[in-house]
């Protein structure tokens, strides 16, 4: 059973479909990126993938369970590290995590507090609060808190969007050492990290999806010689 299958899966707004016939398969353990430029139908994917919307068409399954018959039980599967971080500013990191870990009722929270602490070097900031963090720790404890319920599919919104380059390459080692734990869907507009961080990507444009592979399979594809000119040149239907 995979983690995602979709199939002709179509999110129609007005005249306007922002989802068009989607295909798509990711396995379970993969790290898949969804590539495709502003506008794309990326976001809307992942909001009915994630049941926060429902589709105008098709069908999309996450382990086997349909996004709209079955949306609680995905929703305990399942957890989402949106694009603005959702950690609360005033608590400090030790008492977001407790927070989080009260609010999905984790059996054993100081437990599982220590392991995500170690996971992700959280120890010198555990008693800072949220608004002093910088950016690439803000990103780090929100990723920290959507693995608290143990997800088995996580989606990351843009998760290095406005980091520096040193803040940038310690979340890649992070989301690395979740490969093969935990299927994550990633978005971003950074070619360099979806090519190194993925095992398969999918690019859309206009809603359609226009190819699907590893990094190496879509450079093939497009003719191109380098990942950033093959996705131009797929996303834009070889305009560029
Ligand atoms: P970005 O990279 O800019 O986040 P995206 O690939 O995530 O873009 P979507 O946000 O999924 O793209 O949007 C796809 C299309 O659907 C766009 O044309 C957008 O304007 C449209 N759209 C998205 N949400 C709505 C909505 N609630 N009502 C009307 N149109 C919408």
């Amino acid at each position: 059973m995979s983690a995602i299958k979709t199939e002709g899966l179509t999110k129609r707004y007005g005249e306007k479909k922002a989802v068009d016939g989607l295909d798509l398969t990711v396995e379970k353990g993969e790290i898949f990126s969804l590539l495709g430029t502003n506008g794309a139908g990326k976001t809307t994917t992942v909001k009915m993938l994630s049941t926060l919307i429902g589709k105008t068409a098709g069908k999309a399954e996450i382990f086997g369970l349909d996004t709209e018959k079955d949306r609680q039980k995905i929703r305990q599967l399942i957890n989402i590290s949106p694009q603005e971080t959702a950690i609360a500013q005033n608590l400090t990191v030790r008492e977001n995590l407790e927070f989080m870990a009260g609010a999905y009722g984790i059996k054993n929270p100081a437990k599982k507090i220590e392991e995500l602490t170690e996971k992700f070097g959280l120890s010198p900031v555990l008693e800072q609060k949220g608004k002093t963090l910088s950016g690439g720790w803000q990103r780090k404890l929100s990723i920290a808190i959507a693995l608290i319920n143990e997800p088995k599919l996580l989606f990351l919104d843009e998760p290095t969007l406005g980091l520096d380059v040193i803040a940038r390459k310690e979340l890649w080692s992070v989301i690395e050492a979740m490969r093969g734990e935990v299927t994550v869907i990633l978005t971003t507009h950074y070619m360099e990290e979806a090519e190194k961080l993925s095992d398969r990507v999918a690019v859309m444009s206009s809603g359609k999806l226009r190819a699907m592979g590893t990094p190496q399979e879509i450079i093939k594809q497009s003719g191109k010689d380098n990942f950033e000119d093959a996705f131009v040149s797929l996303a834009t239907g070889g305009e560029f």
